[in-house]
């Protein structure tokens, strides 16, 4: 357990934004949990949890207790002929738990390589990449309440997982730490191939592995995404909007270069990066915070940006595409 006060969070989040906390508390077993509610002083004042700080955007101090989650460790409940079940700490990497999945051919979490977030923050987000989404790997979700101070468990099936939301962003937000993910995942490599040109990149590869696809996500992920510990960022800013056809239609009669993608339930999708990149703002010339040549979605912090600069750049793009398409875009980063 670590207590500080008047910490810094810069090398917490990956926006690289320099802000404090009131008050620090790192919780590193489960014991930590049990010290920090009898500390009544600091349990009871506002509380904000924090993985690897990789979808957050302080605005400001934070007035209260941030909780890191560095709760490890990874251990396999099931290993059957055909599929393992594996439960990890939620503070574990997701990525390195990805890496180290893809070594021992446990399939099925290959194409989510890369995104640098701890495992209770992929969940709590549903990540997703090229195609699959945390939500087809999850078996259950080990969770402490501070409100009956007991640790309770959830089946994926009832995590109400939708896109990049899951029940931990509603009912159960306020009071609840992730502590365990047990994922449950094939040893049948069946590769998805079918999202973002993944087939191109994979065509000369004589044998594909796990561990080849998730090199070759990885290879093209570098090249869109501006490495945050260089250009601060969180992924995605905002989250793709989804309209209906008949509001769609309206947008492609009057802009017939912006591109549709049809769901399954009859919406369309909108990549907001495409919206962003046709209002202009690549060529924006901001000092301190831009969104990347090579995907408009990704707003970043050019060096010196205060969060609240981030901010209002993205209040910008925000007012803007909606001035231009009357599309309201809605952050998917969280605003603290
Ligand atoms: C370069 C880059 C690329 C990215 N690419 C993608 C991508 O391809 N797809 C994608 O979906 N996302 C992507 N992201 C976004 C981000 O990595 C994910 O949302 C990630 O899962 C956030 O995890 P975290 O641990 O960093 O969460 P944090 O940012 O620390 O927290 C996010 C939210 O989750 C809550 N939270 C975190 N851990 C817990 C817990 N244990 N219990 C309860 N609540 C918790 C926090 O309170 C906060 O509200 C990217 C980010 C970056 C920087």
């Amino acid at each position: 357990m670590l207590l500080y006060s008047d910490y810094s969070l810069k090398p917490l989040n990956t926006f690289n934004i320099d802000a404090k906390s009131e008050i620090y508390f790192e919780v590193s077993d489960k014991q930590d949990i049990d010290s920090f509610i009898r500390k009544r002083k600091y349990f009871e004042m506002p509380r904000l949890i924090i993985g690897n700080g990789s979808n957050i955007l302080f605005t400001k101090d934070y007035k209260g207790v941030v909780l890191k989650n560095s709760l490890k460790g990874i251990d396999i409940q099931v290993d059957a002929d055909d599929y393992v079940l594996v439960r990890v700490a939620s503070g574990e990497s997701f990525d390195e738990f990805a890496f180290t999945c893809a070594r021992k051919r446990y399939c099925g979490i290959e194409n989510l390589s890369g995104i640098p977030g701890s495992v209770g923050g992929a969940v709590v987000q549903n990540i997703g990449a090229y195609g699959q989404e945390i939500k087809n790997l999850v078996e259950e979700v080990e969770y402490y309440d501070f409100s009956t101070f007991e640790f309770n468990k959830i089946k994926g099936e009832d995590c109400k997982f939708g896109y990049r939301d899951s029940i931990f962003k509603h009912e159960l937000s306020e009071n609840v730490l992730i502590t365990s993910v047990t994922f449950r995942l094939s040893k049948k490599f069946e590769p998805m191939l079918t999202y973002g040109h993944l087939d191109e990149a994979v065509k000369d590869i004589p044998v594909l592995t796990p561990m080849l696809l998730r090199k070759a996500i990885l290879s093209i992920r570098d090249s869109k995404i501006p490495d945050y510990k260089q250009f601060g960022n969180a992924g995605s800013f905002f989250k793709n909007p989804e309209l209906t056809k008949a509001a769609a239609k309206k947008i492609t009669e009057q802009f017939p270069e912006v591109k549709t993608f049809e769901l399954e339930n009859g919406n369309v999708k909108i990549p907001a990066g495409q919206l962003i990149d046709l209002c202009g703002f690549k060529d924006d010339n901001d000092e301190k915070v831009g969104v990347a040549e090579n995907n408009a979605l990704i707003v970043f912090n050019r060096g010196n940006a205060k969060g609240k600069d981030v901010l209002a750049f993205a209040k910008k793009i925000e007012k803007t595409v909606k001035d231009k398409f009357g599309v309201k875009l809605e952050p998917e980063v969280v605003i603290c």
